[in-house]
């Protein structure tokens, strides 16, 4: 399989984490819209794999088990690793997850106060109604519930007002370290890939010091084109995947029809020159 050919998306959630579409319907609309390698990875769960596997052999989609890990990187600040490729029944990767999960409930209540305390009510028992499982609880489903209590137009302006880094609603917390989630993944047979480098609002020393950091701890590849990324930030990240010889990951991270920049592999291709991570498995 070669690089230029294969619509890749490789970095995508349901409803097991903050997606809107079941396991098995991601694997529907990604073939639907041309697909061939897909990974699904949820924050932190591993609890979709199974459903998307069946459904990916029924349609003869290849499938690749992936999971997203919430890691704290330095002071207060938080990075996504996607991990791709890895073993779902590996003990020490399923406990560690577990571990992480386990600090979303106080987190959940710990941000319902804070937005109690600028006049948003009932926001922890309200999102519930909009979280599969409740160990997953995130801030997704926090600005589900409060577009649909008419508070905000959409979920960005959900977190634009109250969840994004500064607002009022946000609280700092601890995941896994950057250490800690490149061991589990690294045992369970996995690639680690730095998800959506764009998104962190990294100045360009940070974020080399963050990819040689990552690097150093097994980290092998970054996500090139990723949905919420612009043209520019596609060319950056591929002269630093170059730089650092990372492999190259292409991936929409969809969510679901209104909170996404790009719906399954609807993505631009990878640049050329780089070498993809699929090229891994
Ligand atoms: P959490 O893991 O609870 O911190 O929630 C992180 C999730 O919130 C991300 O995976 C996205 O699904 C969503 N998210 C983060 N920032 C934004 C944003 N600016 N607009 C829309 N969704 C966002
Ligand atoms: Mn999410
Ligand atoms: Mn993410
Ligand atoms: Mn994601």
């Amino acid at each position: 399989m070669t690089g230029a050919t294969t619509n890749a998306d490789l970095h995508c959630h349901s409803t097991v984490s903050d997606g809107l579409l079941a396991p098995a319907e991601v694997v529907r609309r990604a073939q639907a819209n041309g697909v061939d390698l897909l990974a699904l990875t949820d924050h932190d769960e591993l609890g979709g794999l199974a459903e998307a596997r069946t459904q990916a052999d029924a349609l003869g989609l290849r499938f690749i088990d992936g999971v997203e890990i919430s890691v704290s990187w330095g002071d207060d600040t938080t990075v996504h690793l996607v991990a791709l490729n890895i073993d779902p029944a590996n003990a020490s990767l399923q406990q560690g997850l577990a571990q992480v999960r386990a600090g979303r409930d106080a987190r959940a209540r710990a941000m319902a106060a804070e937005l109690d305390r600028v006049g948003i009510h009932g926001v922890y028992e309200g999102s519930l109604a909009y979280v599969g499982n409740p160990a997953l609880v995130g801030r997704a489903h926090f600005a589900r519930y409060i577009v649909a209590q008419g508070l905000a137009k959409d979920v960005k302006s959900v977190f634009d007002h109250w969840l994004a880094k500064g607002k009022p609603g946000y609280v700092a917390h601890v995941w896994a370290s950057l250490e800690q989630a490149l061991a589990w993944v690294a045992g369970a047979g996995g690639v680690a890939v730095l998800a959506h480098p764009g998104r962190f609002r990294f100045s360009g020393a940070e974020l080399r010091r963050l990819l040689r950091h990552f690097k150093d701890l097994g980290g092998q590849g970054i996500e090139v084109v990723s949905g919420g990324h612009t043209a520019q930030q596609v060319g950056e990240f591929a002269r630093l995947a170059r730089e650092f010889d990372f492999l190259a990951s292409r991936a929409s991270d969809y969510h679901g029809a209104g909170e996404s920049w790009t719906d399954l592999g609807k993505m631009a291709p990878l640049p050329e020159g780089l070498r993809p991570v699929w090229e891994a498995f």
